[in-house]
């Protein structure tokens, strides 16, 4: 992998670069159809890395769909798809950990304690394999991209990075690779998290401007509708990820909850009006 791209660099041929860790979806396919756009050669890797998972996590059973996965690629003109083994990827001896602690104090990072420092060093080690000239990394993880976006700036790793918009299925439910845990009856509530998001965004464009009500509107409505755990439902500032204080113009909802045993997160970016808007005022749905 790494003398191909050195080889196609002195090329002068640009390279774009999706990760990922496989089961590929929709989502996926926007994020490789964005990065076909933006360069000449496409890198996209398939790597279920165990250092983000904790113990009690699903990596045994996390889907593995490889054929399938190879398929979809091939579909869409990947030139590479780069699928690095565990011990290719952490030999004996590995010792280096990269953390960001300031993007990774809160929401995910607060209840998966250890999965941004190995999202970070397996971002940071991909990067320096597959070395692109573009990166695209999905909005429906949110936090991630800002890590991705921290880890590039501050380690000066000059790649592009592009966060392409979360796609969803057409009841508003963001895909996932882990969808297909979910039973039929998990499934046909699952939307539920991003309807909780829109009647936040739409409580904030009605003129509220307490990151607290927000909060428990959101959660009213996932509590209401399910018998789902909510772990954090939250109005923040997009830059920092601290809680929104009403006074940036714009605001990133995010969201977790638990649906039996299947976790889901989603996110919506919303922009603060000048004026509270009318429509949302009297309560009719905007989205
Ligand atoms: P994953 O395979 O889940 O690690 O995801 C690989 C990349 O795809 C990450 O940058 C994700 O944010 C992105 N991604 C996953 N699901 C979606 C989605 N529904 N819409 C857009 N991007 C997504």
């Amino acid at each position: 992998m790494t003398s191909w791209s050195r080889q196609l660099h002195r090329e002068g041929v640009t390279i774009g670069f999706v990760p990922t860790m496989g089961a590929l979806h929709n989502g996926h396919r926007a994020l490789i159809r964005a990065a076909r756009l933006q360069c000449d050669a496409l890198v996209v890797s398939i790597f279920v890395n165990p250092t983000q998972f904790a113990p009690t996590e699903d990596l045994a059973k996390y889907p593995r769909p490889i054929a399938k996965d190879r398929a979809l690629c091939r579909a869409e003109g990947v030139d590479i798809c780069f699928e690095p083994t565990v011990k290719a990827m952490y030999p004996e001896g590995f010792d280096t950990v990269v953390t960001v602690p300031g993007i990774a104090r809160r929401w995910e990072g607060e209840i998966r304690p250890h999965h941004f420092a190995g999202v970070a060093t397996v971002v940071t080690k991909l990067f320096g394999i597959v070395r692109p000239d573009v990166a695209v990394f999905g909005q429906k993880d949110f936090q991630q991209a800002a890590l991705v976006r921290r880890v590039i700036d501050d380690l000066s790793m000059g790649v592009k990075l592009i966060v392409h918009p979360t796609v969803r299925e057409a009841d508003g439910l963001a895909m996932s690779s882990r969808n297909v845990y979910l039973s039929a009856t998990e499934r046909s509530l699952a939307p539920v998290l991003y309807k909780s998001l829109l009647a936040g965004a739409q409580a904030i464009r009605g003129g509220i401007k307490d990151g607290k009500q927000i909060s428990s509107i959101m959660r009213t409505i996932v509590e209401q509708q399910t018998k789902a755990t909510v772990d954090y439902l939250v109005a923040c500032d997009p830059e920092t990820l601290e809680p929104w204080s009403g006074t940036v113009s714009r605001v990133v909802l995010l969201g977790a909850i638990r649906l039996g045993s299947v976790r889901l997160i989603d996110n919506l970016a919303v922009t603060v009006p000048k004026q509270p808007a009318r429509a949302a005022l009297t309560g009719r749905i905007q989205e």
